[in-house]
């Protein structure tokens, strides 16, 4: 009996995890001392089928429930959340535009993505981070077209992608843009805060907008609705955010357990002590209810009910299950678990770095408390027994 239960159709999961495993995990240790995007594995999951998951078969995609597309990143993180949070900006892009993206949007970029397209999501400026309810990036229409000018901060696959999605400030509030790379005025580049210790795909670069010009259609959602879009785009890469962080937390449990199971001390294998068994028997317990809330969050959405604190929830819990997990096989491999060169300080770097990145611990408990606030105090009540 195989040690993790599978949450989707298992032939659908069998073929992500062999994509991580061929493609990924093989190119994975590279990536993260070079600090590299990824692009020939991201090529490589647009020939697979897997840049597009959730774009409808219409638009060239693969039209998949978001279950599918959790378990799919759970795969991915397993082997690295490097690759990982690159897809992950892919389908941030994909899915705000599919779903308050204009039609003639959806049909110039989403089938693009079936072949390759790479994206990023630009929230953050230098001094607008958890905070974005106004900016200093800003957008001005005029008769021909939307002009924009500012800069963005740490913005993930910046060195790689083709599309950027950014959020700016226009006279009616914030609106979301979509801004391909070669339009004049658009650079990127490496700055001193660029470089982080985990979740390694190429430098979290500036992104430099000096009068760039993009048509009236490139609008994403209404003028002023920009917070509002952007938000609930997070919630569901939030959510793909949580399933790499439980992948990884997976991977530190498997080959640590590996490694004190045939590791010897006082002359008998590491995991004999019962000390050491009692770490995995918490990692375990922890991971399998951090993945039962996963998917819940997963279905959540495909149901559209409580997104925001299903998926709150979800990435709260695993990344520090995440956390957890990660620290312990460091700790039950000892010196080993320590060396540059064995997984575990990346497995652990990357765990960190999710704690931040798309939803810090705190703002999402802000969210949830905001939730738990909104209701009713008959809503608090557990429903009577029919
Ligand atoms: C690896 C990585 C990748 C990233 N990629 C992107 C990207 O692709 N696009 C993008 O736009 N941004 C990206 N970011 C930026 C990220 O969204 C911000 O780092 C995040 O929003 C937090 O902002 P900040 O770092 O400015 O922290 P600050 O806003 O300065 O917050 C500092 C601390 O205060 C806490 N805090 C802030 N407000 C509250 C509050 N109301 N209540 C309690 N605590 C609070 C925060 O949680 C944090 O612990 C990335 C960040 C990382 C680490």
């Amino acid at each position: 009996m195989a040690l993790w239960r599978e949450f989707e159709d298992a032939s659908a999961v069998h073929s992500f995890r062999e994509f991580a495993r061929t493609h990924v995990q093989p190119v994975a240790a590279e990536i993260d001392r070079d600090d590299l995007y990824p692009t020939d594995v991201v090529q490589r999951a647009a020939e697979n089928g897997f840049n597009a998951l959730i774009v409808p078969e219409q638009y060239g995609g693969a039209g998949c429930s978001f279950r599918r597309v959790v378990s799919f990143f759970e795969e991915v993180g397993a082997a690295s959340a490097s690759v990982g949070i690159s897809l992950n900006s892919n389908f941030q892009a994909q899915n705000v535009i599919l779903r308050v993206g204009a039609e003639s949007l959806r049909q110039r970029y989403l089938p693009q993505f079936a072949q390759g397209l790479k994206a990023s999501y630009a929230l953050t400026e230098r001094n607008h981070g958890s905070d974005i309810r106004t900016l200093d990036t800003r957008a001005v229409r005029d008769a021909e077209s939307w002009e924009l000018n500012g800069q963005k901060s740490f913005i993930t696959s910046g060195t790689g992608a083709d599309l950027f999605i950014i959020l700016a400030q226009t006279d009616e509030g914030l609106g979301v843009f979509a801004v391909p790379r070669d339009t004049p005025g658009v650079s990127t580049f490496a700055s001193d805060r660029s470089e982080t210790f985990g979740l390694r795909n190429g430098p979290h670069v500036e992104l430099l907008l000096q009068g760039a010009r993009i048509p009236h259609d490139h609008l994403i959602g209404e003028v002023g609705q920009g917070l509002k879009v952007v938000v609930r785009n997070l919630n569901y890469s939030r959510t793909l955010n949580a399933a790499m962080s439980i992948g990884l937390a997976r991977m530190a449990f498997e080959e640590s357990l590996a490694y004190v199971r045939q590791r010897k001390a006082f002359d008998q294998f590491v995991y004999d002590f019962q000390g050491i068994q009692w770490y995995f028997a918490e990692s375990l317990a922890q991971i399998d209810a951090a993945r039962l809330l996963l998917y819940e969050a997963a279905d959540a959405i495909d149901e559209q009910r409580d997104v925001e604190r299903h998926s709150s929830e979800a990435k709260l819990m695993c990344c520090t299950v995440a956390n957890n997990v990660t620290a312990k096989a460091i700790q039950v491999c000892g010196a080993y678990g320590t060396m540059v060169n064995s997984p575990f300080n990346r497995y652990w770097r990357d765990a960190k770095t999710f704690e931040i990145g798309g939803g810090s611990m705190e703002v999402l408990k802000n969210t949830v408390g905001r939730y738990l606030g909104r209701l009713n105090l008959d809503q608090l009540a557990a429903s009577p027994v029919a």
